[in-house]
């Protein structure tokens, strides 16, 4: 028997951009496995069919409940013949037999591994597993290895860094940035993006964004952030970028995954509050924490391409170009019909300028 309210619901949108993405995944067992089918293709260079199977896990974390037949799936978008498939033998059976043989796999399981660590990816993972290591032990006795100085922080505070970070650890972390931003520049603010501006309960690191009112003092004010931090004695790793953005050299240098944005990469020490870390002596832990400070005015598409989802990203310059015939990127919006830029102040100037209803961060985990 069918629903006949059923027909007149609006049908889902294939851009991630255009539907309401939630932390409460009603799906997870789909998204996971079909997230595993997209992590190994990524770990072989295919991208392309990875993407496949990350949109379809995308749709399925937008839906209101847990899918419990097949045939629910016929009017969703971007559910290709294998994601049906694999939706189907887990909704029959518990669990999909590629799915398990991939997490069983040796070389899935090396990259996986490998890839954890910071500094670490796809391609320096592939040529280690290659040469025929397996573990850190082997990859850190290998001669032939050499690793940089990013790799070699990864390895040395591997274990506190592999550890989620919780909200609470964010907020601690948030007053620790602020008072080294403020001390340098009162009118200066700072916010936090990423997965926790999303609402998520965990992250890899800690993302800030820093917005100053002075124009240019945005490489300086992080250059003397970083200099506190070193003399609090609680900086473990730096990695600051310059601004590379000119204005004038736009659009041309843009609309790539990077920005152009002063930026550093940072693992910090962090106090714990509680219990000390008796076996190691200390009572801090390591986190990865990562700063950007864009220009003022470039500070609505700095936020928005920071707040993620890295799909919700990809589907808002995806859906930009296709359906708006708009250049977006982190760090402006293009009109190719009038060949002007669209300024913005805040990211709903964004969403307005595309056409887009507004899409909440903690909406945006697609
Ligand atoms: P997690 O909890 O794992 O940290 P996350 O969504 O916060 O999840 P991040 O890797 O911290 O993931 O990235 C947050 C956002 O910042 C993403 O949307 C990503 O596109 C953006 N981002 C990260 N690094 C850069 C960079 N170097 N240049 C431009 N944008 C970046
Ligand atoms: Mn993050
Ligand atoms: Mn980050």
């Amino acid at each position: 028997r069918t629903n006949p309210s059923a027909k007149t619901e609006s049908a889902l949108s294939p851009y991630a951009c255009q539907r309401r993405t939630t932390m409460d995944n009603h799906n997870k067992i789909f998204t996971d496995a079909l997230e595993v089918l997209a992590e190994n293709l990524e770990f072989g260079g295919n991208q392309g069919p990875s993407l496949a199977f990350r949109r379809a896990a995308s749709v399925l974390k937008s839906l209101p409940a847990a899918l419990k037949h097949l045939q629910e799936t016929q009017h969703l978008p971007c559910l290709g013949e294998h994601s049906r498939a694999v939706i189907e033998e887990i909704i029959e059976y518990g669990s999909s037999s590629r799915v398990e043989e991939i997490l069983n796999d040796e070389r899935y399981r090396t990259m996986k591994l490998f890839s954890s660590v910071f500094g670490v990816g796809p391609k320096t993972s592939e040529s280690w597993f290659c040469r025929g290591l397996r573990s850190f032990e082997q990859v850190l006795n290998e001669p032939s290895v050499r690793l940089n100085r990013m790799q070699t922080a990864g390895f040395l505070f591997y274990e506190d860094i592999s550890k989620p970070v919780s909200r609470t650890e964010a907020s601690a972390l948030k007053i620790i940035v602020e008072e080294a931003v403020i001390s340098v520049n009162p009118s200066a603010t700072v916010s936090i993006t990423g997965g926790f501006r999303r609402g998520k309960e965990f992250g890899h690191d800690v993302d800030f964004i820093i917005k100053t009112p002075e124009a240019g003092q945005e490489d300086a004010i992080l250059t003397a952030v970083i200099e506190r931090f070193k003399s609090q004695n609680i900086l473990l790793y730096s990695d600051f970028q310059e601004s590379t953005f000119d204005l004038r050299q736009l659009p041309t240098h843009c609309f790539e995954a990077m920005d152009h944005y002063s930026k550093c990469f940072l693992i910090i020490k962090l106090k714990r509050e509680q219990e000390t870390d008796a076996r190691a002596g200390r009572d801090w832990r390591a986190v990865r924490v990562d700063l950007v400070a864009p220009p003022l005015e470039r500070f609505a598409y700095a936020l928005l391409g920071w707040t993620g989802s890295t799909l919700f990203e990809r589907d808002l310059r995806r859906f930009a170009r296709l359906e708006r015939g708009k250049l977006l990127d982190n760090h402006t919006l293009y009109d190719k019909a009038t060949n002007t830029f669209l300024p913005a102040n805040t990211e709903e100037d964004i969403f307005a300028h595309l056409g887009l209803e507004y899409i909440e961060p903690w909406q945006r985990n697609a």
